[in-house]
């Protein structure tokens, strides 16, 4: 069974790092700094074998010419986008991934929204872990970019639709801020008060809040709960009109969470 481990870059960052048993070979996602990459490769005695790349802002691509840089011979994964640099292969929707000894195989879902390219990898370990970038977030998800509402909000409904058994390993330590939206919206839910305090419990001990399961995000998460008559009653309301249908649901709870929270 692999491993896969964060590590911390810049404020608030994740990079994650896939490792199999027997072998020193790994691979990273997303991997916005080199540094804090190479350090630890060099303090494991690792050698980078893959990236994969879910979307191309620099928090998420920055370290990549370095890398390839000081490991040639490494695979650069990513999604079909004219502003990454440096793809040895590009990824469209249900390419398969294999990246033999290192992981088990994924899979690519395009998950469009955060940005207009943005991928997300469904596989690995067990066939139900997530990369899924900055689309969801543990309690929230990703801000629009250059994608449309309409599209993160379907991109949100593909992945709510999958095993709830999945995990989540997301880009960013955004964990409590969400979870505080999420109370504007749904202050009376229990589910979302014991996870407030559970994940105070992890960032207080140092811990990440990540991975999540798609089950917690199913019962907690605001962005994944636009069906729910409560979740509807709060967007309508921030809205000033009865709103119908995930899209206008989502997409009121996104612009309440824009201008009014973050
Ligand atoms: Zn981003
Ligand atoms: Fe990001």
């Amino acid at each position: 069974m692999i491993h896969i481990t964060p590590i911390p870059a810049f404020d608030d960052n994740y990079i994650w790092l896939l490792r199999a048993p027997g072998t020193d070979r790994v691979a990273v996602v997303d991997p916005g700094d080199e540094e804090p990459v190479l350090e630890v490769l060099a303090q494991e005695g690792l050698t980078l074998a893959a990236i994969l790349i879910t979307h191309h802002h620099g928090d998420h691509i920055g370290g990549v010419a370095d890398l390839a840089a000081a490991y040639p011979g490494v695979e650069v994964l990513g999604p079909v986008d004219p502003r990454i640099r440096g793809l040895t292969r590009q990824l469209r929707e249900g390419d398969r991934v294999d990246l033999p000894g290192l992981t088990e195989p994924f899979q690519v879902l395009e998950v469009p929204g955060h940005t207009s390219t943005h991928i997300a990898y469904l596989g690995g370990p067990g066939g139900a872990t997530l990369f899924c970038g900055d689309t969801l977030f543990a309690g929230g998800c990703g801000r629009v970019f250059d994608g449309t509402f309409a599209q993160l909000s379907a991109s949100l409904r593909r992945i709510a639709a999958l095993p709830p058994q999945t995990h989540i390993y997301c880009a960013h330590e955004y964990t409590l801020a969400n979870l505080g939206f999420g109370l504007w919206v749904e202050p009376d839910s229990q589910a979302l008060t014991e996870r407030l305090r559970q994940a105070q419990a992890s960032r207080a001990a140092g811990l990440p809040t990540v991975p999540s399961d798609l089950a917690l995000e199913l019962a907690t998460n605001p962005f994944l709960r636009t069906g729910e008559p409560g979740v509807i009653a709060a967007a309508s309301g921030f809205a000033g009109r009865p709103l119908n249908g995930h899209a206008e649901v989502f997409t009121a709870l996104r612009q309440w969470k824009d201008s009014r929270y973050d």
